[in-house]
């Protein structure tokens, strides 16, 4: 550290990434005013240590997000940061065209293990978005390869985030990130109703919700399934829709229907795979399998951009011919970099050898008291927990609530990011009984803040 910008580093920092960088998924003037309803703190991190985040004026933040998701074992883990040394010092990078190595191969060995065999064979990229732009290209391009071009159709459900590149936005539904690029957006899926567990009525389960939802996915089938190509979802959670939970039913009903109707079933598990609901994979709570799996986000551990889709061996066979035309040309610079595949590697190692499944169970226990508190407060709607994911609703008329609560958990030592009004907790999976309540009175303090 610069010892004569000590005193105030942090503003220092600011201050040039303000007048250099450009922030994603931000209004940049937010974080200019300060002072105002709407100002966003932008936090110059110095470095990283377990859940904790420290900034350049020595004040430090409980990663309660896992860095947007990303982050399951804490910043700066010293197993992962050895194998990427071992790795940096063998193989940095090699182009996965007309190459291999061996972290690309292990990695997609173990992951198709991981699926039961199911989906055996694995393409990369870099990002979220990539990989489902990928599983999009590759199921359109299956029913071409298979003579059926006229399926080309794409559904997703209400509230779907599927990731920010013009095709990955074709199948997301939120408004304030694909209206301004609308006009840009080719063939825009079909949006079909969600199976929300909010959306139950007084005398129903979540699961009568999700047979509704079903129902009406059947409905657009039984008229339109001979064009469509596929069906893509996020399991049991809709993430940036705000964290809404349903019932696996639904996962069984859909993967149902997709058989009868012959589209693909693609499951986007770049935000709830990886242990994130209590099982490795989401899906596996419903006891099926997708035909395309996309992975991102946790993959690493939040150590470097990967991300793959993986495919049932059915899919890839279609693709094998003498005609080059038929192949699956899609590649990105970075594909399989064996850096980010050494990464995951070792968090999968982590998995076995730390036991984190089993680990979770206990620290889900210790969320969901930590919500029980919050849950009885008279403005706090629909509290809900799937396995390390935990999250409620606030009633509030405050357009700024948002930011007044985020601003309040940040001076209450804890990184609590809410979606509109819906709070929640999504922490690394190293947070101890004290970490935990430490998030629950962040957030306890900011609410009453916030709220007042
Ligand atoms: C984050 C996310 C994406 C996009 O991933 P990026 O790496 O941000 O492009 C896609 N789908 C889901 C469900 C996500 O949560």
């Amino acid at each position: 550290m610069n010892p004569r910008a000590a005193p105030s580093a942090n503003a220092d920092w600011l201050a040039r990434s303000l007048a250099a960088v450009w922030h994603p998924c931000t209004q940049m003037r937010h974080h200019a005013q300060a002072g105002e309803p709407s100002h966003l703190p932008l936090i110059p991190i110095a470095r990283g240590s377990g859940a904790w985040l420290y900034d350049f004026d020595g004040r430090r933040y409980l990663d309660g997000v896992s860095s947007w998701w990303t982050n399951l074992f804490g910043h700066a883990h010293p197993r992962l940061n050895r194998a990427l040394r071992d790795q940096i010092e063998t193989l940095e990078h090699v182009m996965l065209a007309g190459f291999t190595h061996q972290p690309v191969i292990e990695l997609s060995e173990r992951l198709a293990a991981l699926t039961g065999g199911v989906l055996g064979h694995a393409f990369y990229a870099s990002d979220g978005a990539s990989a489902v732009e990928i599983a999009l290209k590759m199921s359109f391009h299956t029913w071409r390869n298979r003579g059926r071009p006229e399926k080309r159709e794409f559904l997703c459900l209400a509230g779907s985030y599927h990731g920010e590149t013009v095709g990955a936005l074709a199948v997301t539904d939120v408004a304030l990130f694909k209206d301004a690029y609308a006009p840009l957006i080719g063939n825009p899926a079909r949006v079909l109703p969600t199976p929300d567990a909010r959306l139950a009525g007084p005398n129903e389960t979540p699961a009568d919700v999700a047979r509704r939802a079903a129902a009406a996915l059947e409905d657009h089938l039984r008229e339109h399934g001979g064009r469509t190509a596929a069906l893509i979802i996020e399991p049991l959670v809709q993430g940036a829709a705000g964290m809404v939970m349903y019932d696996p039913e639904y996962l069984r009903l859909a993967r149902a229907l997709c058989d009868q109707y012959e589209i693909h079933l693609i499951c986007d598990e770049i935000a709830v795979g990886y242990g994130r609901t209590g099982t490795f994979f989401a899906h596996e709570q419903a006891g099926i399998r997708p035909d395309l799996l996309c992975l991102s986000k946790g993959i690493s551990s939040g150590y470097l951009p990967l991300s793959v889709v993986l495919c049932r061996d059915a899919i890839y066979d279609t693709f094998l011919d003498d005609a080059t035309a038929r192949a699956f040309l899609h590649s990105h610079s970075y594909t399989g970099n064996p850096l980010a595949c050494r990464a995951a590697l070792a968090t999968l190692d982590i998995f076995t050898e730390d036991d984190v499944l089993t680990a979770n169970q206990r620290r889900a226990e210790q969320l969901a008291a930590a919500l029980e508190p919050l849950a009885a407060r008279p403005e706090v709607r629909h509290p809900r927990q799937r396995g390390m994911i935990v999250a409620f609703d606030v009633m509030t008329d405050d357009p700024h609530f948002s930011r007044r609560f985020y601003r309040a958990a940040l001076d209450n030592a804890a990184l609590i990011r809410p979606i509109g009004n819906m709070i929640y907790w999504m922490p690394p999976y190293i947070v101890d009984a004290a970490d935990i309540a430490h998030l629950g009175a962040a957030t306890e303090r900011a609410l009453e803040s916030a709220l007042r």
